[in-house]
């Protein structure tokens, strides 16, 4: 029986605390059961053994079946069905509509989830699509029975349709990444990675340092706005006087290749150790900036981020979201080594 290795990984005072509960019976009076009943077997038993043999002539049920079968985002794998798992949002991406070849309407939205062990891309179709597009970054979803696919770049996807099960953000304590950090990446080299990779963790020096390009920005909702005839158009809140954000690339080198990092704006303020009002004044001055970029090379940094394949240019690049500029030389290239 699987289940039964689940139970002994219960500590003995939880065992005791539950068992309480679930019968009703104080916490000693438990206790003195097990005891007994160690001695009515001759000692021949653990505390915890004697605690389920008690719960069981109890007709108590000791394992929580609610969290049984489910998996961490590394264990799923291609065609399993009625997965069962829990994660953060560290992504969404717009919903999009498309034609079918029989000329009905379909809809899909992805996300991306986050737990301890890795991402996962997740893809709601039809009307999960549209009940589900308002899930923000940060939100917890406990998915049940969806469908695990591969799509065409050879990722494994999990497909939400109609008979999945989804709950956000569910009342119950779960051990997840918070919003904006990573999984615990991988120390990776540069040459290792792979399009396979969702985040890596790098070590590297800074050996080219781009402009930083500015972009409106809605000032209420940060999304991108549209410039029509001078004016500034926001999807959501029409006409606005835009804000603006920023995005900055550096080429890291780590002795075994180049790599292109992305900074958008927190994280570039944190590389540069510049406020943000400092950065936008970057804007109407660029010239100021060349003296800033030069005191960024030979820097050297430790950086965290989402592994990310610019399809223009068909490169991968890292979008960061963690960095250390102050990182020490010697214990980093002991980590590569291990
Ligand atoms: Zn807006």
């Amino acid at each position: 029986m699987d289940g039964v290795h689940e139970m002994f990984n219960i500590p003995y005072d939880k065992l005791i605390k539950k068992i309480s509960e679930k019968s009703g019976k104080p916490k000693d009076e438990i206790e003195a059961m097990v005891k007994k009943k160690i001695q009515e077997l001759g000692g021949l038993l653990t505390e915890e053994g004697a605690a389920h043999i008690i719960a069981n002539k109890l007709g108590l049920d000791l394992v929580d079946s609610s969290s049984e079968g489910r998996l961490k985002l590394e264990s799923i794998v291609e065609g399993l069905r009625s997965v069962e798992t829990i994660g953060r949002v560290a992504r969404t991406f717009e919903l999009r509509e498309f034609s079918r070849k029989d000329g009905s309407q379909g809809k899909v939205l992805a996300i991306q989830i986050i737990d301890n062990t890795g991402s996962i891309r997740v893809v709601f179709w039809d009307d999960m699509a549209d009940k589900y597009s308002k899930l923000n970054e940060g939100d917890i979803i406990l998915i049940k029975n969806a469908l695990a696919k591969k799509n065409r770049n050879g990722n494994v996807e999990l497909h939400i349709n109609k008979s999945s099960e989804i709950t956000v953000n569910p009342k119950e304590e779960v051990d997840l990444p918070e919003a904006g950090e990573t999984p615990s990446s991988e120390r990776k080299s540069i040459s290792e990675l792979s399009e396979q990779d969702s985040y890596a963790e790098i070590f590297g020096t800074i050996v080219n340092v781009f402009d930083i390009r500015f972009f409106e920005v809605c000032p209420k909702c940060s999304k991108r706005v549209k410039e029509v005839g001078g004016n500034f158009m926001c999807s959501e809140h029409g006409e606005v006087e835009p804000a603006y954000n920023y995005v900055m690339n550096v080429i890291l080198d780590d002795g075994t290749g180049t790599l292109r990092l992305v900074f958008f704006s927190s994280q570039a303020e944190q590389l540069l150790s510049l406020s943000r009002e400092k950065v936008l004044a970057y804007r109407e001055n660029m010239e100021d900036f060349e003296k800033v970029k030069h005191e960024l090379l030979g820097q050297q940094v430790v950086v965290q981020g989402r592994v990310s394949k610019n399809e223009l240019f068909s490169r991968i690049e890292l979008v960061v979201n963690k960095i250390d500029t102050n990182p020490d030389p010697d214990k980093e290239v002991k980590k590569l080594e291990e």
